[in-house]
């Protein structure tokens, strides 16, 4: 069985836009507990891989699964969040008002309005889970600070701690270190490394020093299908990588 020991599987999956093939015949297989980059130009389909993946696009054929049985082709985008993928868009959204640790309460009580969660007693166990991630994320001392007063990098992080109170098994996240310091860029690729195994990670990104601090395993993405896989140096030394990036 092919999907034995992957925790996301595409198999075959093709997206157009009005008769323009934003991904075709694309397939990826990420294994459990592994940290996967991908990377490819503007355009390549790194986004509309990610929107399938959580239900946001629909495929016009072909196959998802997370795990061994979920096929995801098959679920509404909330169905697909609480069985746990986390996805981190690009650009922050914490609300800014409300503490450091009030956004990762809110996160923890999803189902519920902003108001009607902050009002939910918080139990033991999920006070406790709360303090693991600050931890985690290196937010302890900022806990009641609001979350408007943070650095970028702090923000990126907050979102991140916001995924995994919800204890996802997949997290996708899009250009992480866009924006952050050096110090941020060093502490997101440990945050990264300590977060593998117990959970898988695909990560999109640009940066490619960054790639090659955390990644075992790259994929390039190049008009809608895997263009080439491999370590950051093997798909650096490819052929056709280097015609796609550097136009030869
Ligand atoms: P990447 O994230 O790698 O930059 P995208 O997945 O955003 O690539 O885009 C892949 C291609 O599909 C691009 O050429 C883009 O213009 C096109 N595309 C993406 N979304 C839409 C859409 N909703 N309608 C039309 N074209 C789209």
């Amino acid at each position: 069985d092919v999907r034995h020991g992957t925790i996301l599987t595409l198999e075959g999956i093709n997206v157009s836009f009005d008769g323009f093939k934003a991904l075709t015949d694309l397939n990826l297989y990420i294994g459990v507990g592994e940290l996967r980059c991908i990377i490819g130009p503007n355009g390549a389909g790194k986004t509309t891989m990610m929107d399938v993946i959580t239900g946001k696009t629909r495929p016009d054929n072909g196959h998802a699964y997370f795990g061994e049985t979920l096929d995801l082709t098959q679920m509404s985008e909330v169905a697909i969040a609480q069985s746990g993928i986390g996805r981190k868009f690009q650009k922050p959204t914490v609300f800014e008002a409300l503490s450091v640790f009030e956004n990762l309460e809110l996160a923890l009580k999803t189902n519920k309005s902003v108001w009607a969660s902050l009002r939910a007693k918080l139990s033991g166990a999920q006070k406790d889970r709360i303090d693991e991630v600050l931890t985690t994320i290196k937010l302890d001392s900022a806990r009641q600070r609001p979350a408007g007063l943070l650095s970028h990098g702090q923000k990126q992080f907050l979102e991140i701690g916001m995924l995994l109170v919800q204890d996802p098994q997949l997290l996708l996240l899009d250009e992480p270190v866009a924006g952050m310091t050096d110090a941020e860029t060093e502490f997101t690729a440990e945050l990264f490394k300590s977060l593998a195994r117990k959970h898988s990670l695909m990560v999109v990104e640009h940066d490619m020093g960054f790639v090659g601090s955390i990644a075992d395993h790259v994929t390039v993405l190049h008009q809608g299908s895997v263009l080439a896989e491999g370590s950051l140096a093997q798909v650096q030394a490819d052929e056709r990588v280097i015609e796609v990036y550097l136009g030869r």
